[in-house]
Order: C-alpha cells, then sequence, then structure tokens
C-alpha cells in the first residue's frame, strides 16, 4: 500500500461558520474522517502546516510548503494539499517552480463548499487527489472537479460553480472518473532533471492591470517603492497605449532603472503575440519580456522566482521565455 502525505493548510475546505464568516478549522485528519473509503486506497498521515483562508497566503507561505513537500517526499510516495482555492493556483505555479524534477505526485485540491456541509465538494475532491497522489504521474498538479491540471496552467475561473479552475492554453493532464486516473496529456517533467528544492524568490514584483486611461506616473511609484519586477497585464495580444497618457517612456524608465517588465494580457485564453500590431512592437523595442501563452499566475511567480535567481535583465529574459514546468510552450 502507497504512503501519501496529507499537508493541510486551511481554506474554504477546511472551514466552519464563525461570528465572522467562514474560517478554517478543520485539521486534516478531521477531514480524512469524513471521508472513510480514503482508507482502502492508502497509507496515510497528516500534518497541519497552516490553517489560513488562502487569501492570507504570502510567497514565505510557499516556501514553507515546498520545504515540507521536499521532507514529506523522503518518505512517502505522494503529496496531497488542502488549500484555499482563491490564490491556489499561485501556490501551484510557486511549488512547480520550486519542486522541479519530481519523480512522485504533488496534488493540490480544495473546495467550494466546506467538508461539513452536505453539499460540499471537498469529499470529492480530497478523494480524487489521493487517487491522483497514488497514481504514476509525477510533478505537480492541481486536481478539482475531476480534472488534472499542471501546477503551472490552472486559474481559478468562478467564484460559485463546482468547476471553479480551467486549465489555460494546454488541455488537461486528465481526469478522475469513478476509480479511474484517466491520463491524456503530457506531465510537466522536464527530461534528466533532478529532483531540488530551489525555492528562492524576489517577491518585489508588481502586477498592474492597464486601464484605459491608466497614468504614466504609477510606474514612477512602482520604481521608487523598490520594486524588481514588474508583469503588466496589457490589452488584448499584448497592447500598451502610445497616444495622450503615453506608456512608453516610462517602461524606458523602468528598463534604466534595472527592473525587468513582462507583458501578459487581461484576456483568459490563447497568450499574447506583440508582434502583431504596433502597440505591441512599439512596447517590444522598449524590451520588455512577452508572457507567451502562460497563465497570469504562473508570470507573477516565475517572474518571483526568476528574479530571486538572478538581476541581470538579459538573463531574466532568458528565463522567462525558457519552459521549466510546462508553463509556456517554447516559441
Ligand atoms: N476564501 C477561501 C480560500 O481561498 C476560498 C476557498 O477556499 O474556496 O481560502
Amino acid at each position: 500500500m502507497k504512503k501519501i502525505l496529507l499537508l493541510s493548510t486551511g481554506g474554504t475546505i477546511a472551514s466552519a461558520p464563525s461570528k465572522e464568516g467562514l474560517v478554517p478549522k478543520f485539521s486534516g485528519q478531521e477531514m480524512i474522517k469524513i471521508i472513510p473509503e480514503l482508507k482502502n486506497t492508502c497509507h496515510i498521515d497528516c500534518k497541519e502546516i497552516l490553517n489560513i483562508d488562502s487569501s492570507n497566503m504570502q510567497p514565505e507561505d510557499w516556501q514553507l510548503i515546498a520545504g515540507a513537500v521536499y521532507e514529506g517526499l523522503k518518505e512517502y510516495d505522494g503529496i496531497v494539499i488542502t488549500h484555499g482555492t482563491d490564490t491556489m493556483a499561485y501556490t501551484s505555479s510557486a511549488l512547480s517552480f520550486m519542486l522541479r524534477g519530481l519523480n512522485k505526485p504533488v496534488v493540490l485540491t480544495g473546495s467550494q463548499v466546506p467538508i461539513e456541509s452536505s453539499l460540499t465538494d471537498g469529499k470529492k475532491n480530497i478523494y480524487d487527489a489521493f487517487k491522483v497522489a497514488t497514481s504514476e504521474l509525477s510533478g505537480v498538479y492541481m486536481v478539482f472537479n475531476g480534472k488534472i491540471i499542471t501546477g503551472t496552467r490552472a486559474s481559478k475561473l468562478y467564484t460559485h460553480k463546482y468547476d471553479a479552475f480551467h486549465s489555460i492554453n494546454l488541455p488537461e493532464i486528465g481526469y478522475v472518473e469513478g476509480e479511474n486516473v484517466k491520463i491524456i496529456g503530457y506531465p510537466s517533467k522536464i527530461k534528466g532533471e533532478d529532483f531540488q528544492l530551489d525555492d528562492k524568490l524576489e517577491t518585489n514584483v508588481f502586477l498592474l492591470k492597464l486601464i484605459p486611461g491608466t497614468r504614466p506616473e504609477i510606474f514612477d511609484v512602482l520604481i521608487q517603492l523598490g520594486y524588481k519586477g514588474v508583469v503588466i497585464e496589457a490589452f488584448g495580444l499584448g497592447g500598451i497605449p502610445y497616444i495622450r497618457r503615453n506608456l512608453l517612456p516610462e517602461l524606458e524608465k523602468l528598463k534604466a532603472a534595472g527592473i525587468a517588465v513582462v507583458v501578459t494580457t487581461q484576456i483568459t485564453y490563447d497568450g499574447v503575440d506583440l508582434n502583431v500590431y504596433d502597440v505591441g512592437i512599439k512596447a517590444l523595442k522598449t524590451g520588455v519580456i512577452p508572457a507567451g501563452d502562460m497563465v497570469k499566475e504562473a508570470v507573477v511567480v516565475k517572474l518571483m522566482w526568476v528574479l530571486g535567481h538572478t538581476c541581470d535583465l538579459k538573463e531574466v529574459k532568458r528565463m522567462m521565455l525558457k519552459n521549466y514546468c510546462g508553463e509556456v510552450k517554447n516559441s
């Protein structure tokens, strides 16, 4: 029988009502007790590493979780992590970069409805997560509503619907159907890479969503605040305005200040291509880094991770364009 470690971190799945709304309460052990069918699938040990709403989750917590996974994998065949859904896609991206070369499954899951509710999706999601954690897959995945999603491709698209997460710009790796794990995609492991804990991060990264009329001076504030990286959620294929409130001189200023600028899009699917319109090409000429088909959660986390390794802008660009764990299509 395989040995799986459940790391619990809180979220709706573990929550119960309080005077101030839902708050995480249940430990992993308590959640497992509610799903007796799990007993027949594997040996389970539980460790509570956090018990917070994932809105409170921050980069230092990703490092804590990555460390616990790294330690756990010395003894266990796979890891299940229960997590709040609101920032789970950021955590799954962070773990993917920090724990490359995995030869075992690390599976994140959560739920839209608390596990003690009769309408919960938490029992199914945990059960499915254990099915994947005992499968032959390796790498970091999110399992939700029966879907198995590559850790760097998940995004939460619904606040209420059970099918909350989509796999962006890459098909799901597979599905859990009853007792069966059906794999239809390619796992994210890059050949020849040894398993390592590589959790260095630069947390001074900002995400700026453009609106029609964004004032250029906002970038001066980011420079003053000492940010090292800025992700711009631009329009469409990556358009950045240069008429009236012209942002291009600001991009030059960021470059001169040694700040890495990555351009992604506000559109959920298909990614950016800055070579199509002049509003993209002019931005490209200032040296911005296109995010390709990466999902924005992965872009932000990858920039933190890359800047944790280098602040040389040429090297930042090379690393941002390179595929490390299924996060970007090779151009
Ligand atoms: N606010 C909760 C969280 O992210 C939502 C959830 O888990 O579904 O922790």
